[in-house]
């Protein structure tokens, strides 16, 4: 390749790649062209004019510097592009934003959060929150992560035992393990909740789920189970309910909310045969409760 050309690579033409990170580069050099991009995306075609909700009518706006936002020249109204999106009031710049999506869009086998905090150069926890929202933006089928107090708990799903009383428990390799992640709401029921089919309940089966969908730093109640004592390791808040002494509720340390929520997905509105399949090694449900029991249909979808 001669000197003039290795200064200004193109695409070749066998690439099935249509937006380089080349392209990325040029197209976003700073935050100021990822505002730009925002304010002419969102509010004004040519970049100069917009409706101005103050005066009623199209007029010309000017960029603020002092702040990230545009203002009106008739009556200086400030209009952010940001609001109403997952940039606004974060405090990582929009530059590191737009080089995220532009990582998670390229990927065809998806990225990690881990690996957007190390080419982002970010915390872990920025990194996770980021990875969560965007993909909130790109999939609607997923939705943001779980946070401040999550229970969390096992069931099995698949009816009685053949010729043994009463339901199946913790190992029963005969039925289906669902493991569940309850969002502790603001009333002290639940909130959001996911529930995940796992092939055990060992903590190799679990934990992965955890780093997943639980926002880091959060605090966790389970019951004794060995498999949840890895989650201080993780950077978890950890509590445990002491079933084996016959104590389910210690002030603020119980497990419910989301065995409550379990037990009515092994019941009848939740059979197994149809949301829950043996063979399906990636078919976690997730499922939004107003209150502690489920309500509407569990939405089958793949967060990976
Ligand atoms: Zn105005």
């Amino acid at each position: 390749m001669s000197a003039v050309k290795r200064n200004r690579p193109k695409r070749a033409k066998s690439s099935d790649s249509t937006y380089t990170v080349m392209d990325f580069v040029r197209d976003y050099p700073d935050d100021s062209t990822c505002l730009d991009y925002l304010w002419r995306r969102l509010y004004s075609e040519d970049g100069k004019t917009a409706p101005c909700p103050k005066c009623e009518r199209l007029r010309r706006f000017h960029r603020v510097k002092s702040r990230p936002s545009y203002s009106c020249d008739t009556c200086g109204h400030h209009v952010h592009p940001t609001a109403g999106t997952i940039f606004h009031k974060s405090s990582t710049s929009l530059h590191l934003w737009f080089h995220a999506v532009f990582l998670m869009a390229q990927t065809r086998c998806g990225i990690s959060a881990k690996q957007l905090e190390r080419e982002l150069g970010v915390t872990y926890k920025t990194a996770w929150r980021m990875f969560h929202q965007i993909r909130s933006m790109l999939s609607p089928d997923s939705d943001s992560g779980l946070g401040g107090t999550v229970e969390m708990d096992d069931t099995y799903i698949g009816g009685r035992r053949t010729g043994q009383p009463g339901r199946p428990g913790r190992g029963d390799p005969r039925k289906a393990a669902v493991f569940g992640m309850a969002e502790r709401g603001a009333d002290g029921r639940s909130g959001r909740i996911v529930a995940k089919h796992v092939p055990d309940a060992r903590a190799a089966s679990l934990m992965p789920h955890v780093s997943e969908r639980v926002l880091p730093a959060s605090t966790v109640y389970t019951d004794e189970m060995h498999s949840y004592k890895r989650l201080e390791g993780m950077g978890y808040q950890h509590d445990r309910v002491r079933h084996s002494e016959k104590i389910y509720v210690m002030g603020d340390v119980h497990v419910n909310n989301g065995r409550g929520i379990l037990g009515a997905c092994s019941k009848a509105d939740w059979p197994a045969s149809t949301t829950v399949s043996r063979q399906s090694t990636c078919s976690p449900i997730s499922m939004s409760t107003a209150s502690g029991t489920t309500t509407g249909t569990p939405r089958a979808g793949c967060f990976r």
